[in-house]
C-alpha cells in the first residue's frame, strides 16, 4: 500500500481553551488519506468535521497530536506549511463568495499568482484549471463571475484552488444550495477529478452523493472517529447511524421498503445499484411466475 497523503494521530482541538466557552472539537482523531482514495466524511452538525479538514492544510494547529502530510509533521519547527497549503487544496463552504474579481480568469489566476509564477504557466494553469471544472476559458475567461449561475460561480471558485495544483482536493459540502442540475455537474466534474488520480475528501450531508462518490466512509460523532469503513460496511450499521441522526441512502431506504412489502430485491446504495436490484428481482419473480 502507498504511504498516506495525510495521516492524523491523536488528533485534539480545542477551541477557545482556559475560556468560559471552551469547546472539545476534535477528540483523538487518527485517520489516514492515502493517494488516489475519495473519502467521505460524515456525521451530526457539531461532531467536528470542519474543524477536522481545516487541520488537513494547517489552518488550524493541534492542540494535541500530530498531523502529517506526505510524510511530513506539519507542525515541525521547520516545517513548510505553505507547501502543504498548496498540495491540500481546501474548498469551503460556498466558495463563490470568495469571489472578487471583475473576471473569471482573474480570479481563478489569484492563487497561481501569489506562488509568483511567470505569466505565461499562470495563463497555462488557469485555462487548464476552467477546463477541468467543465468552463470552456474562452467563453467565460473574460465574464465577471457573478454574471454566471450558482453552479458555474461555485465552479470557478473551485477552479481557483484546482489551479494551485494540489495533489488532494478537500471540499466541505461541496453542493450545498446548488439546484438538482448545478449539483449534478459539479458532482460529475468531482468523479472526473477522481478518474485522473485526484485525492478527495468529502465533507457531506448527503449520504447519497457518499453512497455515489466515495470508495470509504469515515463516521464522526462528538469529536470522534465513530465507524470509518468502505459504503457498505458503513451503511450495514443502521441503528448506529440512527441513534445519531443519520439515515441510509435513499436508494437503501427504497430496497428496504420493497423487501419489507415482499419483493425479493437485494441491497443497493445508489439509484444505479436500486435500480439493477429490482430489476433482477422482477426478473426474478416473473421466472418464478412460469
Ligand atoms: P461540524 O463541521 O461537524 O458541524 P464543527 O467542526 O464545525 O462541526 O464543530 C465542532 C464543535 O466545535 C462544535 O461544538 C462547534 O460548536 C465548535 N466550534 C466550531 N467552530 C468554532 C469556533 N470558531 N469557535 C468555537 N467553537 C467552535
Amino acid at each position: 500500500m502507498s504511504d498516506p497523503l495525510i495521516a492524523c494521530r491523536g488528533l485534539c482541538h480545542t477551541y477557545l481553551r482556559g475560556t468560559p466557552m471552551e469547546a472539545m472539537a476534535l477528540d483523538g482523531v487518527t485517520l489516514e488519506i492515502r493517494p488516489g482514495e475519495v473519502v467521505a466524511i460524515i456525521g451530526p452538525t457539531g461532531s467536528g468535521k470542519s474543524t477536522l479538514i481545516q487541520h488537513f492544510n494547517g489552518l488550524l494547529r493541534p492542540t494535541a497530536g500530530e498531523v502529517r502530510i506526505a510524510g511530513e509533521d506539519l507542525w515541525a519547527p521547520r516545517a513548510d506549511r505553505r507547501r502543504a497549503r498548496q498540495q491540500i487544496g481546501l474548498v469551503f463552504q460556498f466558495p463563490e463568495y470568495q469571489l472578487f474579481e471583475e473576471t473569471v480568469r482573474k480570479d481563478v489566476a489569484f492563487g497561481p499568482k501569489n506562488l509568483g509564477l511567470p505569466a505565461e504557466t499562470i495563463a497555462a494553469r488557469v485555462d487548464e484549471a476552467l477546463r477541468q471544472v467543465g468552463l470552456d476559458p474562452g467563453r467565460f475567461g473574460d465574464r465577471s463571475p457573478f454574471t454566471l449561475s450558482g453552479g458555474e460561480m461555485r465552479r470557478v471558485a473551485l477552479a481557483g484552488v484546482l489551479a494551485m495544483r494540489p495533489s488532494c482536493l478537500v471540499l466541505d459540502e461541496p453542493t450545498a444550495g446548488l439546484d438538482p442540475r448545478g449539483k449534478e455537474e459539479l458532482l460529475e466534474r468531482i468523479a472526473a477529478l477522481h478518474r485522473k488520480g485526484m485525492t478527495l475528501v468529502l465533507v457531506t450531508h448527503s449520504m447519497d452523493e457518499a453512497a455515489l462518490l466515495a470508495g470509504r466512509i469515515v463516521v464522526m460523532q462528538a469529536g470522534r472517529v465513530m465507524l470509518d469503513g468502505s459504503p457498505h460496511e458503513v451503511f450495514a450499521r443502521e441503528d448506529d447511524l440512527r441513534r445519531i441522526g443519520l439515515a441510509l441512502p435513499q436508494a437503501a431506504r427504497l430496497v428496504r421498503l420493497l423487501r419489507g412489502r415482499g419483493m425479493p430485491v437485494g441491497d443497493a446504495l445508489t439509484i444505479v445499484e436500486a435500480r439493477q436490484a429490482i430489476l433482477a428481482a422482477v426478473r426474478g419473480m416473473g421466472r418464478g411466475a412460469h
